[in-house]
């Protein structure tokens, strides 16, 4: 798992090294994230719209192009059911925050849902004036804003949020224990915490780590999506322990995502989906180049798309 810790036993000058070494990789890292979705935010919501993640699909649904953007709605909605989070006017959220919030379609999906002020923070900030145009254009500029942040050091006070969202921002967090450290900071006494997020498969008991097959196509899939090492379910579930969260939860929706990959990969070989690619630029069509390899993943068992759930105790 990947974590910024730094070996205590190592020796002082070993230690300022790695340290800085570690944290130019995540300045690096930050960089390109930023860059990505600035250059492939524009061409990903012409084409499939404001939600950048993954539908949710019932297993014997028969899937046509047009549903994809329900399918997008489902899985936020499943995901609050998930998570137990209440519509009841006395305890739904009041407060939240989408933590790498893309342009902003969760925010203004569940400041619209639950009447809430939300705040969404991303490293790109294409994306976060497109965000604030959208939620000005819907009429939501006084519930929801959005500012360029890093997860990893959040701009809010302690306590701030009843509901602390994450939609598929996680695997881009270089260190697992600040990222759930900070969405538990921000957090209040009994908020919930909803983690939805790529995974690499649990390890099988006496495994150290993935087969070399399985790392190989992880680290391919890393370079294109700037993403940082992956860990498991089960390492996000001991990471929430190790922090006392409560009613930790969790479960693999890869079978509910399946449909998904097809369906982008169909579009982006459509015209239209071709030509807004060559416009966008070199970051994103590496992106579509490793999409295959997503399913391939999914279909290797060694992708696995989890959600986790928990809440701060009162
Ligand atoms: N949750 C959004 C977008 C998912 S795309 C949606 O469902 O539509 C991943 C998002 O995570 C991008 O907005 C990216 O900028 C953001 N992100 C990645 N690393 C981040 C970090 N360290 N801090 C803040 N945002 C980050």
């Amino acid at each position: 798992m990947a974590t910024t810790a730094v070996g205590v036993s190592a020796t002082p000058m070993t230690e300022k090294l790695t340290a800085a070494d570690d944290d130019q990789q995540q300045q690096k890292l930050k960089k390109g994230i930023a860059e990505f979705y600035d250059e492939s935010s524009g061409m990903w919501e012409n084409i499939w719209g404001e939600h950048m993640h993954h539908g949710y699909y019932n297993s014997d649904d028969v899937v046509e192009l047009s549903d994809h953007r329900s399918a997008q709605i489902r899985m936020i909605e499943q995901a609050l059911t998930f998570a137990y989070v209440s519509d009841d006017p006395e305890k739904k959220p009041k407060t939240i925050v989408d933590v790498g919030c893309g342009i902003g379609g969760s925010s203004r999906y569940l400041a619209r849902k639950y009447g809430a002020e939300c705040h969404g923070i991303t490293l790109s900030p294409v994306q976060a004036e497109r965000a604030n145009a959208l939620a000005a254009a819907q009429g939501l500029a006084d519930k929801v804003s959005f500012q360029v942040a890093d997860a990893l050091n959040q701009p809010f006070p302690d306590g701030k949020f009843d509901l602390v969202w994450s939609m598929e921002s996680g695997e881009h967090m270089p260190d697992k224990l600040k990222f759930v450290s900070e969405l538990t900071r921000v957090a209040a006494p009994g908020a919930t915490i909803i983690i939805v997020t790529w995974c690499h498969r649990d390890l099988n008991p006496g495994e150290k780590s993935l087969r070399p097959e399985e790392e190989k196509i992880l680290n391919k899939i890393c370079s294109s999506f700037y993403l940082p090492a992956w860990c498991s379910t089960a390492d996000y579930v001991k990471l929430l322990e190790s922090l006392s969260l409560q009613d930790i939860k969790s479960a693999d929706w890869s079978g509910n995502v399946a449909p998904f990959w097809p369906a982008v990969i169909k579009t982006a070989l459509s015209w239209k989906g071709i030509t807004s690619l060559l416009r966008s630029g070199w970051k994103s069509i590496r992106g579509a180049m490793v999409m295959p390899l997503m399913i391939e993943g999914f279909k290797k068992d060694v992708i696995k798309f989890s959600i986790i759930t928990c809440k701060k105790p009162e």
